[in-house]
């Protein structure tokens, strides 16, 4: 047997999740709330369960959470995005993002990714027959250097892939960034994978950039979103993907007989309570907060702390602590000291040891304070 992804294994995000629970750790790895959603979304789904909407949903999701997710486009951006023709509604961002790979990628064509990078792009690329060129963003800044960029497309470049706000590196891309894309790929068959499921989580004042804004990067990229992240219901597994009405139908093509339709009562849940406006403006407030603890409590620890500008991780160095690889660190911590991160050497498709661990921060203010204690120990 020949394996299609020789060198991936199980995921990090499962691998510190399953050695977190036998320890008893508390679970900063995998990036996930461990605080309830509200109520009253729950009761919405069971609403609609009740009411008889547990068939299939239309093949792109039901018209009144693409329209809900349209309104807020228009509100959030000023751009108005056809419901019929450029919104699909995914079984989660991962989805999304798998689809889309597929929908561009020829065997021969060649993806520029950034890394770190989401563990999930490179293989997808890989199984479409396409060739992931990464670039190695340098700590602690993690900026995209354009220039270098430019100097790695070829013919066969076909997909840039974003991930702004960053997971792992906690960065946020400036209109700048997307101005330098936007130079790169117009006039070339190059397409754009924007993906912004943090795009609600985004700190100290700054403003979001999406490439939906930008008139040269709109025609040419998909945008992926995630509700999963927007409503604090990652097992929900629900997302949308926003694409030019040509991208669309090709991505569609592919959906339908990948996952064909979602769930069709948290649609109409999500939809009826996305109608009030304005819902997703609180994220930012309320993960800063759960941010700016978590930073005072590591200030007293010997963990040095890279700035988090958005989503709900945040880096950090070990150098002064071991001199351990990162994922024997991480490993350890989790077995001694009861406290689970990601080691950012998974995000990268070679190994380097920049003694950095990811945390994750979508916690409740106890569980933020338990590993806090905890690293005080190290
Ligand atoms: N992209 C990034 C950068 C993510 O961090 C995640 C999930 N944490 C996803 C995509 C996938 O989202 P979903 O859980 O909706 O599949
Ligand atoms: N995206 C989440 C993270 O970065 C994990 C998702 C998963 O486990 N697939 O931690």
């Amino acid at each position: 047997f020949s394996s299609k992804l020789p060198e991936t294994a199980v995921s990090i995000f499962s691998q510190m999740t399953a050695l977190s629970n036998a320890h008893g750790a508390v679970n900063l790895s995998q990036g996930f709330p461990d605080f309830p959603a509200d109520p009253e979304l729950i009761n919405l789904v069971t609403e609609y369960m009740q009411q008889g909407f547990n068939q299939y949903a239309p093949m792109p999701g039901i018209m009144e959470l693409r329209q809900a997710i349209a309104n807020k486009l228009e509100y959030l951006y000023r751009v108005q995005v056809n419901p019929e023709t450029e919104i699909t509604i995914t079984s989660g961002g991962t989805q999304a993002l798998f689809t889309a790979i597929g929908t561009v990628v020829q065997p021969g064509d060649e993806v520029i990714i950034f890394e770190p990078a989401y563990d999930s792009y490179k293989p997808s690329v890989e199984l479409f027959g396409g060739k992931v060129i990464p670039v190695r963003l340098q700590t602690p800044i993690f900026q995209i250097d354009w220039d270098e960029v430019e100097s790695l497309i070829s013919e066969k470049t076909r997909l840039i892939i974003i991930n702004n706000p960053n997971n792992p590196t906690a960065t946020v891309l400036a209109q700048e960034d997307l101005l330098a894309l936007e130079r790169l790929v117009v006039d070339r068959n190059i397409y754009v994978l924007s993906d912004e499921v943090y795009e609600h989580i985004i700190y100290d004042e700054r403003v979001h950039q999406s490439v939906i804004q930008y008139p040269g990067l709109r025609e040419r990229s998909f945008l992926v979103a995630s509700f999963g992240k927007l409503l604090h219901t990652t097992g929900w597994k629900l997302g949308y993907i926003i694409a030019p009405p040509f991208l669309t139908t090709e991505f569609r093509k592919i959906h339908q007989f990948n996952v064909f339709s979602s769930n069709t009562p948290m649609q109409y849940a999500v939809a009826r309570y996305l109608e009030q406006q304005g819902r997703y403006l609180n994220l930012s407030s309320f993960f800063e907060k759960k941010r700016d603890l978590l930073v005072m409590g590591l200030q007293e620890t010997r963990f040095n702390i890279l700035p988090s500008q958005g989503t709900y991780f945040l880096l950090v160095d070990y150098s002064n602590i071991s001199d351990q690889d990162e994922l024997s660190f991480a490993q350890y911590i989790t077995r001694e000291h009861r406290v689970a991160m990601v080691p950012v050497s998974a995000f990268y498709s070679k190994v380097y040891n920049q003694q950095l661990l990811r945390i994750c921060f979508a916690k409740k203010e106890a569980t933020l304070v338990s590993a806090i204690q905890h690293l005080k120990e190290l």
